[in-house]
């Protein structure tokens, strides 16, 4: 397996980079970076306002560094916007993502415009949206289909080839502020695409009829499977894309 520069594997951008990992005052909050990653993949980088969805990379690389900013559904303190007397917890499961305009307007809403129950449905409807992108797709031939995923590893390509550990660019400065890039294309680029992926082949099995294609799709399933949880958890190592998935479906 290839591995990043060690340089490149350093720092815990998110909590460096992302605006809302720090009050007003410039303190780091307690959110753990796996709650961080776990949000921002889920959400696809997206704000989870329904009428929004503002893709929140497209911040970034103004160079701003104001990524999207994680709103917590019960405030972290007791006069916090819809705030209780013990405290809303920094876990995933309290937090939301939400582009900067939206995160000041809920929390300046008058109490109760914005309650608990709302923002939750927000947020997994969001993030179902995201999950099953692809799951009502259907093609009338399997050159479609493989034309489809195409798009979408090629998409990955770029990602990589671009911004990751064995670019030109992280090569000739591992220490570069492109780490950061990395670590959420990642997560909100190549984490959704390889999910669109297997919607897309599973809505479409009728048209796979021969036991390698179905062979690499399985395999592409439990790369994509430990990719994603190297991704959230850093694991020592993972399943590696399988080339002859791409033979299949990217020539
Ligand atoms: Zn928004």
């Amino acid at each position: 397996m290839k591995r990043a520069p060690s340089t490149y594997l350093r720092g815990n951008f998110l909590l460096t980079t992302c605006k809302a990992a720090k009050n007003l005052k410039g303190n780091k909050l307690a959110i753990q970076t796996i709650d961080i990653k776990i949000l921002w993949g889920r959400a696809g980088g997206r704000c989870s306002e329904p009428s929004c969805k503002e893709d929140l990379t497209a911040i970034l690389e103004t160079g701003s560094y104001t990524v999207g900013e994680m709103a917590h559904v019960i405030g972290s303190k007791p006069n916090a916007a819809r705030g209780i007397p013990e405290g809303g917890s920094d876990k995933y499961e309290n937090l939301i993502l939400l582009c900067p305009t939206h995160h000041t307007h809920i929390d300046k809403a008058p109490e109760g415009t914005y309650p608990v129950d709302l923002l939750h449905n927000w947020k997994k409807t969001h993030e179902d949206l995201i999950r099953n992108v692809g799951k009502t797709k259907k093609y009338e031939s399997f050159a479609l289909l493989r034309f489809a995923v195409a798009r979408l590893l090629s998409s990955n390509k770029a990602v990589f080839n671009s911004a990751g550990p064995l670019s030109p660019a992280a090569q000739s400065d591992p220490t570069s502020n492109l780490f950061a890039i990395w670590e959420l294309r990642r997560l909100d680029r190549i984490l959704p695409n390889n999910r669109e992926i297997l919607n897309i082949i599973d809505a479409n099995t009728d048209l796979i009829e021969d036991i390698a294609t179905i062979n690499a799709v399985e395999k592409f399933r439990i790369h994509a499977d430990s990719y994603e949880r190297h991704i959230y958890q850093r694991l020592d190592s993972y399943e590696l894309f399988p080339t002859e998935f791409s033979e299949f479906f990217s020539s």
